[in-house]
């Protein structure tokens, strides 16, 4: 229910946006070039700052959480991450994530990194996306919790497979029930 309330605003946003107004409160008129408002900016910006700011008087690393380096702003591993640019920083940290689930998918086995992808073993990967901020989060979220086992690695074809199945679980064999086959 709260996916479809949730694609409604989603509509809705676009909608005004497209009528000049801010995508986020939908209120007031968007900055010229800009998809918010200033006020809406202005709150994100401060929300950040707080952010960076609890983080670092907590002696956290203030990109992923996990206690920082001493003296540093960052943990050991985003350091090192830092330290790599852009699309690489990335592919290591996904890397990384899929190392630690096994790199391969969980049911066909199938190893070809590009075709491998994060899936949430009992679908609620719409509840989890809500507390993400940014595409490449979730990463550093499954790092973060330790790569916690609501997640598996499946090829998109597995991945594929489950979602037509009408997700019936977490094993292929489920999977087959599901189709009827
Ligand atoms: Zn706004
Ligand atoms: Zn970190
Ligand atoms: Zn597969």
């Amino acid at each position: 229910m709260t996916k479809t309330k949730n694609k409604r605003r989603t509509e809705w946003r676009k909608r005004r946006l497209s009528e000049g107004f801010c995508y986020n409160c939908g209120t007031r008129p968007h900055r010229p070039n800009m998809t918010t408002c200033e006020r809406c900016a202005s709150k994100s910006r401060e929300l950040k700052r707080k952010y960076y700011n609890q983080h670092k008087k907590a002696g956290l690393c203030h990109q992923c959480g996990q206690p920082a380096v001493e003296g540093k702003m960052r943990c050991k591993e985003c350091t090192t991450l830092a330290n790599t640019r852009g699309k690489a920083r990335l592919a290591a940290l996904r890397n990384e994530c899929l190392e630690a689930y096994g790199g391969k998918c969980q049911w066909c086995g199938e190893a070809d990194r590009r075709l491998l992808t994060f899936d949430h073993v009992h679908n609620d990967g719409a509840e989890q996306r809500k507390d993400l901020k940014g595409p490449n989060s979730f990463l550093y979220w499954l790092r973060r919790n330790k790569y916690p086992k609501s997640i598996q690695i499946l090829c998109y074809n597995c991945n594929c497979a489950k979602q037509y199945s009408g997700y019936k679980g977490p094993t292929p064999e489920l999977f087959t029930e599901g189709l009827g086959i």
